[in-house]
Parts: C-alpha cells; structure tokens; sequence
C-alpha cells in the first residue's frame, strides 16, 4: 500500500506546484505582472508567447492541463481569446477558473477601452467587435491592472496578502518612476504618425500621442491583400507617415513592401514580455518599445 502510495504522489508532482499560487495567463504580460507582485509565491503559465498571434492558438492538451491546476486564470478579454480560451476552459473543467468566478480575470475591464464602438458584429471580419483588447501597450492600463491583480491574489490565497500588497506596492512605485522617464525619453514622438499592420498599437498612440494614419490590414483580423498595399502606396508615396510598425508575431513582407516602395522606415515592435531579446520584462518591454520608436525617427 506505501508503495502505491509513495508511485501516486510521484507521478502527481510534476503537475503539482510547490508554489502557493498557480497562474494561468493567456498572455505573457500577465505572467509577467504576476511575478511582478508575488515573486517565489506565484508559479506562471502563459499560453501564448511574443512569437504567437493571441487571436489564435491552439488549445493543445499541456494548456488544458495546465487550466485544470490553476487557481487563477487572467486574460486580456474583449473577445481577443474568443477562438480558443472557452474550450480551454471547458475542457479543463475546473470550476474554480470559470467566468465570474474569483479565479477568472479579464484585464481588459480594468481600464477604458478605446475603440469600443458597441458593434459586436463579427460579420464583416473585425475581430475587436468589443473595442480595442490590446491594453498592455499603454503602461498607464498596466498600473490599474496590476492593482486589481493584487487584490485578486490576496483574494485566493489570503495567507500571503500582505506579501502581495507589499509586492504590489513596490512594483506600483517603481512603475510610476518608470512611466515618468519612459514619457520624458519619447516626447519627441508626439505627432508622429504610424502605419501599423494589425490595430495592436492603439493605447501606445493614445499614451504617446502619436497618430495612427492607416493599417495594413483591411479590417482587423484580415491580412493584408494587394489590392489594400496598392492603395495605402498610392497614398502614402509622397509621405504621410513616418514609420510602419509590425510586431514580432507578423510576417514583415507587407511592411518591408510599403517600406521599399515609399522610403517610409519599417519598426518591428516586441507586443509583449519576450518577444525581443531586450525585452526580458515588463519595464524592459517599454524600455525597448521606445528606443526602437526613437531609433527609426532618428534615421
Ligand atoms: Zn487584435
């Protein structure tokens, strides 16, 4: 019977975790802010990486498992896990992760969302039918999530919620320090105007001022198509921007095309934790996001 006993738990520890929270994110910006506030109490997953495009993932075996575990699941939301994050759900099973539960959190309520034009029609191929669900570009969103995060942490596990509130409250004043170089160091971006491939930039342009002249795509969610690229070239040969942004996930072909065809500089931009070698964190993320800005205006 011991021995029974002493297989089962060792072929249960893998899938165990020694820490006292175990989070699910869907994004690793989340994974990453949770570490932020809870260091070696919380052990992260995320499901998708910098180098995957978060509407759409697959929901393999290994993330429904690791849903199965988790005591909190947090998401980006407004419909950007749609195709996948409900049947991960569902398969998963796990009462404790469900919607409107503690143990689910959608970041994207957290902060006002832009673009929410109340048009939940995905008919026509927009996949942001409830406004924008990229927050994580504007570090301002961030500083709320990360509050609602804490408190959600000191909810589920309230035997360290005075670490967490600790964790929250340094990571909350170094953040504040943060924002104020990061907006010292990219004024000189105000008024510049972006062409981005996807609508993932929004909440950046709003923080930086910088405008938005066009996008690749179409609509978002629909790639580029020839007949788009020849129009955004013949508007925009004589000028009328002055960088196109793609992230790491995106193919850089429609990009470099425009680039080469109006002179106007291409920037890859890392969309979140990871997805640059210099962006190993959440502060290096801004860090990088705008030198990589300020080096394609200095050009
Ligand atoms: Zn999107």
């Amino acid at each position: 019977m011991t021995k029974v006993w002493a297989t089962l738990l060792l072929s249960a520890l893998p899938l165990a975790s020694l820490a006292d929270l175990n989070i699910f994110a869907c994004e690793p910006e989340w994974a990453a802010l949770a570490e932020e506030i809870g260091h070696e109490h919380v052990d992260t997953n995320s499901a998708t990486t910098a180098f995957a495009d978060p509407h759409y993932i697959q929901a393999r075996p290994s993330l429904i498992a690791k849903v199965r575990n988790a005591d909190l699941v947090i998401c980006s939301g407004a419909q950007l896990e749609i195709g996948w994050l409900p049947m991960l759900l569902q398969k998963a099973n796990n009462r404790n992760v469900m919607p409107g539960t503690p143990g689910n959190m959608e970041a994207s309520s957290y902060v006002l969302r832009l673009e929410a034009t109340g048009n939940v029609d995905r008919s026509q191929g927009d996949i942001h039918p409830q406004g924008n669900p990229h927050v994580q570009t504007d570090p301002h969103n961030i500083a709320h999530i990360a509050v609602a995060l804490g408190e959600r942490m000191a909810k589920l596990d309230p035997e360290n919620a005075a670490i967490y509130e600790a964790g929250l409250a340094d990571f909350s004043a170094r953040w504040t320090e943060a924002i104020a170089n990061w907006e010292k160091r990219a004024s000189e971006l105000r008024g510049k105007r972006a062409i981005t491939h996807h609508k993932s930039w929004v909440y950046l342009q709003h923080w930086l001022g910088i405008t938005e002249v066009a996008n690749l795509e179409p609509i978002p969610g629909l790639p580029p198509t020839a007949t788009h690229l020849s129009r955004l070239l013949s508007q925009f040969k004589d000028g009328g921007a002055d960088f196109i942004i793609h992230s790491t996930y995106q193919h850089e072909k429609p990009s470099d095309w425009l680039s080469e065809r109006t002179g106007i500089p291409t920037i890859m931009l890392p969309l979140t934790v990871g997805g640059t070698d210099e962006a190993t964190d959440l502060f290096a993320l801004f860090d990088d996001i705008i030198s990589r800005l300020l080096g394609a205006t200095a050009l």
